[in-house]
């Protein structure tokens, strides 16, 4: 399968995607992880970066782009994927959708981690990254609410998105993303 995990920072994307991969057994393509370690292996992709990502802001899409069509093309991806963190902006989803479509591929389905705001905020406080200082986090909530929610539409479109919402226990959230794979697996069936 091929899936993708949208939701802004502090949703819970971390314990769900853990345990997605678990059941599904794909590679797990995290563009924060692919970031976080260019930056702490100083490539030329990890100092472009660093200073968006220092900022809570958004990294340009083509430098993102590269690194991902690499790794989609690593032969684990054959049997599908779990991708976490892209794409973020409209510009990456088209083309994550050419990529594909070049390949007889699609995406079977966009899980959306949906939780309220204050919520994040709430969360946030509680947590602690180097990335997760209150001005920045908010950049990082603002990046999502500007640049990665117009996505939410472009996959509605598409009828491949699942809204879960993020707010309950973990394994409840868990349940319900699994109902969600099923719908995409009877699209899949259908097509
Ligand atoms: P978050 O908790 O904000 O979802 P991630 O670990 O996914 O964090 O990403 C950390 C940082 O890496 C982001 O704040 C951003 O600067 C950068 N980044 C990750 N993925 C992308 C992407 N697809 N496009 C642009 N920047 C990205």
């Amino acid at each position: 399968m091929r899936i993708i995990l949208i939701g802004p920072p502090g949703a819970g994307k971390g314990t769900q995607c853990q345990r997605l991969l678990d059941l599904l057994a794909v590679p797990h393509l995290s563009t924060g992880e692919m970031l976080r370690n260019a930056v702490r292996q100083a490539t030329p992709e990890g100092v472009a970066a660093r200073q968006y990502m220092e900022q809570g802001q958004l990294v340009p899409d083509a430098l993102i782009v590269g690194m991902v069509i690499k790794r989609l093309e690593l032969a684990d991806c054959r049997k599908g994927f779990l991708l976490d963190g892209f794409p973020r902006t409209l510009p990456q989803a088209a083309t994550l959708d050419d990529l594909l479509e070049r390949r007889a591929m699609s995406v079977d389905g966009v899980i959306e981690l949906a939780v309220p705001r204050e919520e994040l905020v709430r969360r946030m406080t509680a947590r602690r990254r180097a990335d997760d200082n209150p001005e920045i986090f908010s950049n990082r909530i603002v990046s999502f609410e500007q640049q990665t929610a117009p996505l939410l539409d472009y996959y509605r479109r598409q009828k491949k998105l699942a809204t879960i919402d993020g707010m309950g226990a973990a394994d409840e959230i868990f349940q319900r993303i699994v109902a969600s794979l099923a719908d995409f697996g009877a699209d899949e069936k259908r097509r």
